[in-house]
Protein backbone atom coordinates (compact mmCIF):
# COMPACT_ATOMS: atom_id res chain seq x y z
CA UNK A 1 0.00 0.00 0.00
CA UNK A 2 1.49 3.49 -0.89
CA UNK A 3 -1.04 6.38 -0.78
CA UNK A 4 -1.90 7.88 2.25
CA UNK A 5 -5.30 6.10 3.61
CA UNK A 6 -6.49 8.27 6.10
CA UNK A 7 -9.30 10.99 3.46
CA UNK A 8 -6.03 13.18 2.28
CA UNK A 9 -5.43 12.78 -1.41
CA UNK A 10 -3.13 10.34 -2.25
CA UNK A 11 0.42 10.85 -2.28
CA UNK A 12 3.21 8.43 -4.00
CA UNK A 13 6.08 7.54 -2.08
CA UNK A 14 8.75 9.91 -1.85
CA UNK A 15 12.20 10.20 -3.39
CA UNK A 16 14.73 8.42 -0.89
CA UNK A 17 18.37 9.20 -0.80
CA UNK A 18 20.00 6.80 -2.05
CA UNK A 19 22.16 5.22 1.04
CA UNK A 20 23.10 1.68 1.34
CA UNK A 21 20.17 -1.34 1.43
CA UNK A 22 20.20 -4.07 3.71
CA UNK A 23 17.98 -7.62 3.91
CA UNK A 24 17.72 -8.80 7.57
CA UNK A 25 15.49 -11.42 8.87
CA UNK A 26 13.45 -10.79 12.31
CA UNK A 27 15.37 -12.63 14.60
CA UNK A 28 12.92 -12.02 17.80
CA UNK A 29 10.51 -9.72 19.03
CA UNK A 30 9.85 -8.38 22.70
CA UNK A 31 6.31 -6.33 23.47
CA UNK A 32 7.95 -3.37 25.99
CA UNK A 33 4.72 -1.91 26.53
CA UNK A 34 0.79 -1.98 25.71
CA UNK A 35 2.26 0.62 22.59
CA UNK A 36 5.61 -0.54 21.62
CA UNK A 37 7.35 -3.32 20.18
CA UNK A 38 11.01 -3.57 19.67
CA UNK A 39 11.83 -5.64 16.66
CA UNK A 40 15.55 -7.21 16.74
CA UNK A 41 16.81 -8.16 12.82
CA UNK A 42 19.88 -9.74 12.05
CA UNK A 43 21.50 -11.45 9.28
CA UNK A 44 25.54 -11.31 7.85
CA UNK A 45 24.21 -8.60 5.33
CA UNK A 46 24.90 -6.31 8.47
CA UNK A 47 28.56 -6.71 8.47
CA UNK A 48 28.37 -3.88 6.16
CA UNK A 49 26.35 -1.34 8.22
CA UNK A 50 28.47 2.04 8.82
CA UNK A 51 27.28 3.23 11.84
CA UNK A 52 26.49 7.10 12.24
CA UNK A 53 28.06 8.80 15.18
CA UNK A 54 24.63 9.77 16.30
CA UNK A 55 22.29 8.96 18.63
CA UNK A 56 19.21 9.84 16.29
CA UNK A 57 20.23 7.24 13.94
CA UNK A 58 17.59 6.10 11.43
CA UNK A 59 17.13 3.69 8.71
CA UNK A 60 14.39 4.23 6.16
CA UNK A 61 12.44 0.85 5.75
CA UNK A 62 11.46 -0.46 2.63
CA UNK A 63 7.44 -2.39 2.57
CA UNK A 64 6.78 -3.66 -0.60
CA UNK A 65 3.20 -3.45 -2.26
CA UNK A 66 1.04 -6.60 -2.50
CA UNK A 67 0.52 -7.52 -5.42
CA UNK A 68 3.75 -6.12 -7.35
CA UNK A 69 6.49 -8.57 -9.00
CA UNK A 70 9.56 -7.09 -8.05
CA UNK A 71 12.64 -8.88 -9.26
CA UNK A 72 14.64 -11.03 -6.47
CA UNK A 73 16.83 -10.26 -4.95
CA UNK A 74 15.13 -6.76 -3.75
CA UNK A 75 17.14 -3.93 -4.86
CA UNK A 76 14.64 -0.59 -3.86
CA UNK A 77 17.30 1.99 -5.33
CA UNK A 78 17.24 0.26 -9.16
CA UNK A 79 13.78 -0.82 -9.05
CA UNK A 80 12.94 2.89 -9.21
CA UNK A 81 14.94 3.34 -12.30
CA UNK A 82 12.51 0.89 -13.77
CA UNK A 83 9.44 0.82 -12.28
CA UNK A 84 6.37 3.39 -12.14
CA UNK A 85 6.42 4.92 -9.40
CA UNK A 86 2.80 4.15 -8.20
CA UNK A 87 4.54 0.44 -7.91
CA UNK A 88 7.72 1.77 -5.80
CA UNK A 89 7.87 0.14 -2.20
CA UNK A 90 6.90 2.37 0.51
CA UNK A 91 9.07 4.10 3.02
CA UNK A 92 8.82 4.64 6.76
CA UNK A 93 11.25 6.28 8.94
CA UNK A 94 12.34 4.46 12.20
CA UNK A 95 15.21 5.06 14.75
CA UNK A 96 18.00 2.47 15.05
CA UNK A 97 17.09 1.74 19.09
CA UNK A 98 20.58 -0.32 19.42
CA UNK A 99 23.12 -1.84 16.82
CA UNK A 100 25.47 -4.73 17.73
CA UNK A 101 27.66 -5.62 14.68
CA UNK A 102 29.42 -8.51 16.86
CA UNK A 103 26.12 -10.17 17.12
CA UNK A 104 25.36 -8.93 13.49
CA UNK A 105 21.48 -7.57 15.32
CA UNK A 106 19.89 -3.82 15.63
CA UNK A 107 16.66 -3.23 17.27
CA UNK A 108 14.26 -0.79 16.66
CA UNK A 109 11.44 0.00 18.78
CA UNK A 110 7.93 0.47 16.87
CA UNK A 111 4.69 2.43 18.01
CA UNK A 112 2.20 0.04 17.87
CA UNK A 113 -0.76 3.26 16.93
CA UNK A 114 -3.62 0.52 15.94
CA UNK A 115 -4.34 -1.22 12.35
CA UNK A 116 -3.95 1.98 9.86
CA UNK A 117 -0.48 2.13 8.35
CA UNK A 118 2.21 -0.18 6.89
CA UNK A 119 5.16 0.06 9.92
CA UNK A 120 2.93 -0.22 12.91
CA UNK A 121 1.03 -3.11 12.00
CA UNK A 122 3.98 -5.19 10.45
CA UNK A 123 5.41 -4.57 13.68
CA UNK A 124 2.76 -5.82 15.94
CA UNK A 125 2.59 -9.18 13.37
CA UNK A 126 6.58 -9.72 12.90
CA UNK A 127 7.64 -13.03 13.81
CA UNK A 128 11.07 -14.96 13.52
CA UNK A 129 12.15 -15.23 9.77
CA UNK A 130 10.08 -12.02 8.53
CA UNK A 131 12.64 -10.24 6.02
CA UNK A 132 12.86 -6.22 6.61
CA UNK A 133 14.23 -4.40 4.19
CA UNK A 134 15.97 -0.67 4.74
CA UNK A 135 18.34 1.91 3.70
CA UNK A 136 20.96 3.94 5.43
CA UNK A 137 21.51 5.31 7.87
CA UNK A 138 20.68 8.99 8.35
CA UNK A 139 21.32 10.91 11.66
CA UNK A 140 22.71 13.87 12.71
CA UNK A 141 22.42 14.77 16.56
CA UNK A 142 24.66 13.70 19.34
CA UNK A 143 24.73 15.13 23.19
CA UNK A 144 26.92 18.20 23.46
CA UNK A 145 29.39 17.63 25.85
CA UNK A 146 30.32 21.48 26.05
CA UNK A 147 26.44 21.88 27.68
CA UNK A 148 25.52 22.69 30.90
CA UNK A 149 22.23 20.50 30.94
CA UNK A 150 20.22 18.66 28.85
CA UNK A 151 16.60 19.17 27.49
CA UNK A 152 15.56 16.21 25.66
CA UNK A 153 11.69 15.56 25.64
CA UNK A 154 9.43 13.86 22.78
CA UNK A 155 6.23 11.59 22.15
CA UNK A 156 6.76 7.20 21.98
CA UNK A 157 8.34 7.73 18.06
CA UNK A 158 10.46 9.62 19.68
CA UNK A 159 11.54 7.80 22.82
CA UNK A 160 13.97 5.41 21.09
CA UNK A 161 16.16 8.24 20.18
CA UNK A 162 15.92 9.95 23.43
CA UNK A 163 16.97 6.87 25.28
CA UNK A 164 19.86 6.62 23.09
CA UNK A 165 20.76 10.08 23.70
CA UNK A 166 20.06 9.32 27.45
CA UNK A 167 22.11 6.28 27.70
CA UNK A 168 25.08 8.38 25.74
CA UNK A 169 25.14 10.93 28.25
CA UNK A 170 28.16 11.48 30.64
CA UNK A 171 27.43 9.89 34.34
CA UNK A 172 27.40 13.15 35.96
CA UNK A 173 25.24 15.08 33.40
CA UNK A 174 22.18 17.17 34.74
CA UNK A 175 18.70 18.30 33.09
CA UNK A 176 15.34 16.70 32.18
CA UNK A 177 13.41 14.07 30.03
CA UNK A 178 9.67 15.27 29.24
CA UNK A 179 8.37 11.62 27.96
CA UNK A 180 4.74 11.69 26.71
CA UNK A 181 3.03 8.15 26.60
CA UNK A 182 -0.84 7.13 26.79
CA UNK A 183 -0.72 6.13 30.63
CA UNK A 184 1.40 4.66 33.09
CA UNK A 185 0.96 1.33 31.53
CA UNK A 186 3.43 2.68 28.87
CA UNK A 187 6.26 3.80 31.15
CA UNK A 188 9.43 2.17 30.06
CA UNK A 189 12.63 1.48 31.83
CA UNK A 190 15.26 4.29 30.91
CA UNK A 191 18.62 4.36 31.59
CA UNK A 192 19.87 8.30 32.87
CA UNK A 193 21.99 9.73 34.72
CA UNK A 194 21.35 10.36 38.40
CA UNK A 195 21.06 13.79 37.69
CA UNK A 196 18.75 13.85 35.00
CA UNK A 197 15.64 13.99 35.93
CA UNK A 198 12.79 11.51 33.58
CA UNK A 199 9.70 12.97 33.56
CA UNK A 200 6.51 11.06 32.37
CA UNK A 201 4.05 12.61 31.06
CA UNK A 202 0.14 11.23 29.84
CA UNK A 203 -1.96 12.17 27.56
CA UNK A 204 -5.11 9.67 28.51
CA UNK A 205 -6.84 9.04 25.46
CA UNK A 206 -6.49 12.68 23.97
CA UNK A 207 -5.49 12.60 20.08
CA UNK A 208 -1.81 13.82 20.11
CA UNK A 209 -2.89 17.23 18.09
CA UNK A 210 -5.18 18.07 20.89
CA UNK A 211 -2.52 17.46 23.86
CA UNK A 212 -0.23 20.54 24.95
CA UNK A 213 1.48 18.19 27.79
CA UNK A 214 5.11 18.41 26.50
CA UNK A 215 5.30 22.13 25.51
CA UNK A 216 3.36 22.94 28.82
CA UNK A 217 5.70 21.38 31.14
CA UNK A 218 8.84 22.87 29.29
CA UNK A 219 6.99 26.07 29.61
CA UNK A 220 6.33 25.50 33.13
CA UNK A 221 9.26 23.38 34.05
CA UNK A 222 12.01 24.59 35.82
CA UNK A 223 15.16 25.67 33.90
CA UNK A 224 18.50 26.13 35.46
CA UNK A 225 21.33 28.60 34.32
CA UNK A 226 23.84 27.76 31.70
CA UNK A 227 23.72 26.73 28.12
CA UNK A 228 21.20 24.19 27.92
CA UNK A 229 21.35 21.34 25.05
CA UNK A 230 18.28 20.30 23.37
CA UNK A 231 16.60 17.36 21.79
CA UNK A 232 12.85 17.13 20.63
CA UNK A 233 11.29 15.47 18.59
CA UNK A 234 7.63 14.11 17.66
CA UNK A 235 4.19 14.77 16.73
CA UNK A 236 4.51 17.65 14.27
CA UNK A 237 1.59 20.00 16.08
CA UNK A 238 3.68 19.22 19.68
CA UNK A 239 6.97 20.42 17.79
CA UNK A 240 5.38 23.83 16.95
CA UNK A 241 4.38 24.43 20.26
CA UNK A 242 7.57 23.65 21.91
CA UNK A 243 9.04 25.34 18.87
CA UNK A 244 7.81 28.71 20.35
CA UNK A 245 8.73 27.61 24.14
CA UNK A 246 12.29 27.54 23.37
CA UNK A 247 12.73 29.91 20.89
CA UNK A 248 9.99 33.03 21.84
CA UNK A 249 9.82 32.11 25.65
CA UNK A 250 13.15 30.54 26.35
CA UNK A 251 14.71 32.72 23.59
CA UNK A 252 17.49 29.54 22.59
CA UNK A 253 19.58 29.61 19.45
CA UNK A 254 18.79 27.54 16.63
CA UNK A 255 22.40 26.10 16.75
CA UNK A 256 21.33 24.54 20.85
CA UNK A 257 18.03 22.83 19.55
CA UNK A 258 17.26 19.66 17.39
CA UNK A 259 14.00 19.71 16.73
CA UNK A 260 11.81 17.92 13.97
CA UNK A 261 8.54 16.93 13.85
CA UNK A 262 8.59 12.71 13.33
CA UNK A 263 5.30 12.15 12.05
CA UNK A 264 1.63 14.23 11.87
CA UNK A 265 -1.57 13.17 13.38
CA UNK A 266 -3.85 11.88 10.34
CA UNK A 267 -1.34 11.73 7.76
CA UNK A 268 1.10 8.67 6.69
CA UNK A 269 3.95 9.21 6.09
CA UNK A 270 4.31 9.85 2.57
CA UNK A 271 1.41 12.59 2.94
CA UNK A 272 3.08 13.95 6.04
CA UNK A 273 6.89 13.99 3.66
CA UNK A 274 5.05 16.05 1.00
CA UNK A 275 3.78 18.59 3.32
CA UNK A 276 7.10 19.78 4.65
CA UNK A 277 6.82 21.50 1.13
CA UNK A 278 3.92 23.48 2.12
CA UNK A 279 3.50 26.04 5.19
CA UNK A 280 1.70 23.40 7.35
CA UNK A 281 4.39 21.33 7.17
CA UNK A 282 7.14 23.88 8.17
CA UNK A 283 8.15 23.97 12.07
CA UNK A 284 11.75 25.91 11.79
C1 LIG B 1 13.94 10.41 12.01
C2 LIG B 1 12.68 9.66 12.45
C3 LIG B 1 12.79 8.64 13.39
C4 LIG B 1 11.66 7.94 13.80
N1 LIG B 1 11.80 6.93 14.71
C5 LIG B 1 10.72 6.21 15.10
C6 LIG B 1 10.86 5.10 16.00
O1 LIG B 1 11.96 4.74 16.41
N2 LIG B 1 9.74 4.44 16.36
C7 LIG B 1 8.50 4.81 15.90
O2 LIG B 1 7.52 4.15 16.24
N3 LIG B 1 8.33 5.84 15.04
C8 LIG B 1 9.42 6.53 14.63
N4 LIG B 1 9.25 7.57 13.73
C9 LIG B 1 7.91 7.92 13.30
C10 LIG B 1 7.38 7.00 12.19
O3 LIG B 1 8.19 7.13 11.03
C11 LIG B 1 5.94 7.41 11.84
O4 LIG B 1 5.15 7.29 12.98
C12 LIG B 1 5.33 6.64 10.67
O5 LIG B 1 4.29 7.41 10.13
C13 LIG B 1 4.78 5.27 11.05
O6 LIG B 1 4.39 4.59 9.89
P1 LIG B 1 3.10 3.64 9.82
O7 LIG B 1 3.20 2.90 8.53
O8 LIG B 1 2.99 2.84 11.08
O9 LIG B 1 1.89 4.64 9.78
P2 LIG B 1 1.48 5.60 8.54
O10 LIG B 1 1.01 4.80 7.38
O11 LIG B 1 2.58 6.55 8.28
O12 LIG B 1 0.24 6.40 9.17
C14 LIG B 1 -1.06 5.79 9.30
C15 LIG B 1 -1.85 6.53 10.38
O13 LIG B 1 -1.24 6.29 11.65
C16 LIG B 1 -0.95 7.53 12.30
N5 LIG B 1 0.34 7.40 13.03
C17 LIG B 1 1.58 7.29 12.51
N6 LIG B 1 2.50 7.24 13.49
C18 LIG B 1 1.82 7.33 14.65
C19 LIG B 1 2.22 7.35 16.02
N7 LIG B 1 3.52 7.28 16.39
N8 LIG B 1 1.26 7.43 16.97
C20 LIG B 1 -0.04 7.51 16.64
N9 LIG B 1 -0.49 7.51 15.34
C21 LIG B 1 0.45 7.42 14.37
C22 LIG B 1 -0.81 8.53 11.16
O14 LIG B 1 -1.04 9.85 11.60
C23 LIG B 1 -1.86 8.05 10.19
O15 LIG B 1 -3.13 8.52 10.55
C24 LIG B 1 10.38 8.28 13.28
C25 LIG B 1 10.28 9.30 12.33
C26 LIG B 1 11.43 9.99 11.92
C27 LIG B 1 11.29 11.09 10.89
Amino acid sequence: MNSADTGKETVVAPAVKRRPQFVLDVVRTEQLSPHMVRVVAGGPGLAAFEAKDATDMYVKIHFLQPGVDYAEPVDVFALRETMPREQWPATRTYTVRWLDLAAQELAIDFVIHGDSGLAGPWAAAAAPGDRIIFSGPGGAYRPNPDADWYLLGGDEAALPAIAAALEALPAGAVGYAYLEVDTEADIQPIAAPAGVEVVWLFRRGATPDASALLADAVAGGPWPDGAVDVFVHGEREYMKALRDVLFKQRGLARSQVSLSGYWAYGRTEDYFQAEKKQPIGKIL
